[in-house]
């Protein structure tokens, strides 16, 4: 899942992302209204998490913006301001959800977990293939019952699989949504990451689940 994150304060917005990058989601970073116009028309992101007091354009002109070109991406906006008039001010923008500054990080991760999951109202909570599960509220993932480790990145990857399962995944849509904006299309990095997947979730069993069509991409489901 990629996030643009909106925020003219380096160290809010580096505290933020980090916190996001280590619960598995991928994250840009825009510093002012423009440039998260910009970054929002040529990337597809999951959700977008606005601050409200920006330079050049606010976050309810940006809101405006957005939902006027019909980007219909979950907003979650943020304020210092806890006044009525603002709340009210970004659910007419087109804001999805609101969240006063300062906010603790885990409700802003239960905030974007709710709006993730109204976005998409068929997809589960958790996944299950076979032995495989993946349950994207803890992040825990197993197979046969034995738990799996996995780095945020590797979570990321398979959960992303998980949610088009019995679909080809091509290498263009995981860049898209499981890596940020400093992906280098031409780096090997999605094999590298697909080699350790398939390590620790195929390698000891009978049954493979991660299968790569060459030149096109990769599908999760279960084979015999
Ligand atoms: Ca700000």
């Amino acid at each position: 899942m990629r996030i643009l994150l909106v925020e003219d304060e380096p160290r809010m917005a580096n505290v933020i992302a980090k916190g996001l990058r280590e619960n598995s989601y991928a994250v840009d970073i825009a510093e002012d209204g423009d440039v998260a116009l910009y970054q929002a028309s040529i990337n597809d992101y999951d959700l977008i998490v606005l601050d409200v007091l920006l330079p050049k354009r606010d976050g309810f002109e940006v809101c405006r913006a957005l939902r006027a070109r019909g980007d219909a991406t979950p907003i979650l906006m943020l304020t210092a301001r806890a006044t009525v008039d603002d709340r009210l001010n970004g659910f007419d923008a087109g804001a999805d959800d609101y969240l006063t500054k300062p906010f603790s990080f885990r409700e802003l991760l239960a905030r974007i977990r709710a709006l993730l999951r109204r976005d998409s109202q068929l997809r589960p909570d958790v996944f299950q293939l076979d032995d495989l599960v993946v349950d994207s509220g803890s992040h825990r993932v197993s197979r046969a019952s034995r738990e799996i480790e996995l780095t945020a990145k590797e979570y990321a990857l398979l959960e992303f699989l998980a949610r088009r399962a019995g679909q080809l995944v091509s290498r263009t849509d995981i860049a898209a949504h499981v890596w940020d904006d400093s992906f280098d299309p031409f780096s090997n990095t999605i094999e590298v990451y697909m080699n350790r997947l398939r390590k620790k979730i195929d390698d000891e069993h009978a049954v493979k689940l991660l299968h790569t069509r060459r030149g096109e991409g990769y599908i999760l489901e279960s084979r015999n």
